[in-house]
């Protein structure tokens, strides 16, 4: 019996689209991202588990859902890499880099309390409540004047 295309092409075991060379592991762009992650020296359970998130949802982001780009830095939508708690890499999800910007050094919990008081503050004139930020002064020190 003579085989299909596509039962000798091989499929990328994160996405499903065929692999980039025939003794691939993995498609073209989970073969970039998994280089892109090596660069991040990730400890072994996170980049299992950021694979393990992709292949369940695809690249798309933690905190919005949205598609990622995976292509152009410049994109709004551009994939980043979020520590969930700011600074400890062994919880690391990814997400578009305008709520990678918005987030900062918020934890998750920080990061959804100050966004629902906002959308509260915008639709209904409520005001917002600051509770510190347990990480953020690790990159706004205070400096003690100007
Ligand atoms: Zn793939």
């Amino acid at each position: 019996m003579v085989k299909t295309l596509r039962e000798i092409i091989k499929a990328c075991c994160i996405c499903g689209a065929p692999v980039h060379r025939y003794n691939a592991k993995y498609c073209l762009r989970c073969a970039k991202f998994g280089a892109r992650m090596r660069t991040k020296h990730f400890p072994p359970a996170t980049v299992a588990a950021i694979w393990a998130y992709i292949k369940k949802y695809g690249y798309v982001c933690y905190y919005t859902g949205l598609p990622l780009n995976l292509d152009n830095d410049k994109s709004p939508l551009y994939l980043v890499f979020d520590h969930w708690i700011p600074g400890d890499p062994s919880k690391v999800v990814i997400c578009c880099s305008f709520v990678n910007e918005m987030k900062s050094d918020m934890t998750q919990d920080e990061f959804e309390d100050t966004c629902c008081q906002l959308a509260d503050h915008f639709r209904k004139g409520t005001p917002v409540v600051l509770k510190p930020f347990v990480y953020w002064d690790r990159i706004h020190p205070v400096s003690g004047g100007d």
